[in-house]
């Protein structure tokens, strides 16, 4: 008997698995070029545990317990998730938040939280029988199919932004991986990975079109809501993009609270950058669909997208965790980059660190309390992005091997 069923997150019509299938015949019709995608379709498993398992998050047996895998030996031998959620007592005592937490998903094999997507997608490949995935991404995406690929021995064809930090193209390449850089943007390196696929046959791994990039993202609530029983969390924040990181979280708290592991689920806040921020231009409108942020920019290359791919399940879920969306400069996002190494230890890129400059800003919009249990999501690691990380900070010049110009420099430290 299936385990699961695929079910449209827009108009609620059931698909039977299907390796073919990516989204919802009826909704696709309604698709436009280059638009955020229409007709995702979401896993709905037919039994859920009803206790704890006992066993480590990354254990094959937790993660057939929760995820739609139909053979456990399709899943790759890389321990994937089960990251620390940390207590970070300096960074509390800064904000005076007592129960503040970050979800360290810096510590997956390839560095990112992509890795929970990409450890569903390539065992459903391996399932399916394909050889050959293929992702459009904006860089950590494609590096964490690449590493994923490389432990099951299939082989990735990555299509990303010509543009993407040289740290994420070295990490692809290492692995293996296909590489093709793109002379242009991300939507349109999405738009000819569809095409590609059609063409060769490959199977798509691209963020949301995928329905298991959001299932696989789940595992994140799952550890957290586990690390904290007998406490929920009451907020999360989450660096965005395309939405698919937020929105699979929310599905990870959805199926918890349905097999009634926990009471209730946590508000999810939406953290963008000023320059590619259309998911939370529309919750601050109101509007159901998001608009498209022609030229969208900014210094956090893995929250760059001109058209989120899963605004339409995004808005969704944020709304009906009663959360919302708070946008962050540039400026802010480079400053929390060393604010967060040096009060905690965990170094990220713009993105990951975008998630503490968003807890100022939903601080100070009244979307968060300060003594309510706050969790920031830590999405990707720092040294993706060196250049980026390289504007906060100031490379000392060198000093002459001795006592006297070592006590110079130190000088300038305490000034
Ligand atoms: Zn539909």
């Amino acid at each position: 008997m299936a385990r699961f069923h695929l079910r449209c997150i827009e108009c609620s019509h059931k698909y039977h698995e299907d390796p073919q299938r990516l989204v919802c015949t009826r909704c696709a019709a309604k698709q436009e070029p280059g638009g955020t995608i229409r007709g995702v379709l979401e896993v709905v498993l037919k039994t859920l545990p009803t206790s704890w398992p006992h066993f480590r998050p990354s254990d094959p047996e937790y993660l057939y317990a929760f995820l739609p895998i139909t053979d456990e030996g399709a899943l790759p031998s890389l321990p994937i998730g089960d990251t620390p959620l940390l207590e970070v007592p300096r960074l509390r005592l800064e904000l005076e938040m007592p129960n503040l937490y970050l979800k360290d998903d810096t510590r997956n094999p390839s560095g990112s939280t992509k890795d929970r997507a990409s450890l569903l997608v390539v065992a459903k490949a391996v399932e399916y029988g394909c050889d050959t995935v293929a992702t459009a991404s904006t860089g950590n995406a494609a590096s964490s199919l690449a590493a994923v690929a490389a432990a099951a021995g299939l082989r990735a064809v990555v299509l990303v932004p010509a543009s993407a930090p040289i740290a994420k193209l070295t990490q692809m390449l290492s692995y293996g991986a296909t590489v093709i850089p793109v002379e242009g943007t991300y939507d349109q390196a999405f738009e000819l990975c569809i095409a590609a696929c059609d063409r060769f046959g490959w199977y798509n791994r691209s963020t949301a079109l995928n329905p298991f990039t959001i299932e696989g993202k789940k595992t994140a609530a799952i550890e957290i809501a586990a690390t904290m029983v007998p406490n929920t969390p009451d907020v999360v924040l989450v660096p965005t993009g395309d939405g698919v990181i937020l929105a699979g979280l929310a599905k990870g708290f959805r199926d918890l609270e349905e097999a009634g592991l926990i009471p209730s689920r946590p508000r999810l806040i939406a953290v963008q950058p000023e320059g590619s921020a259309a998911i939370v231009r529309a919750l601050r409108s109101g509007a159901d669909e998001a608009q498209a942020m022609p030229e969208a920019t900014s210094v956090a290359d893995s929250l760059t997208v001109e058209m989120p791919r899963n605004a339409i399940g995004c808005l969704t879920e944020v709304r009906a965790s009663n959360g919302g969306g708070v946008e962050v400069s540039d400026e802010a996002i480079l400053n929390a980059i060393p604010r967060l190494a040096g009060t905690t230890g965990i170094f990220a890129e713009p993105a990951g660190a975008a998630a503490l400059a968003g807890l100022d800003a939903a601080i100070e919009e009244g979307l968060v309390e300060r003594d309510e249990r706050v969790v920031l999501m830590i999405t990707g690691g720092g040294l993706k992005d060196v250049a980026a990380a390289a504007r906060a900070v100031q490379i000392p010049e060198p000093v002459e091997p001795t006592l006297e110009a070592l006590e110079r420099s130190l000088e300038s430290y305490r000034e």
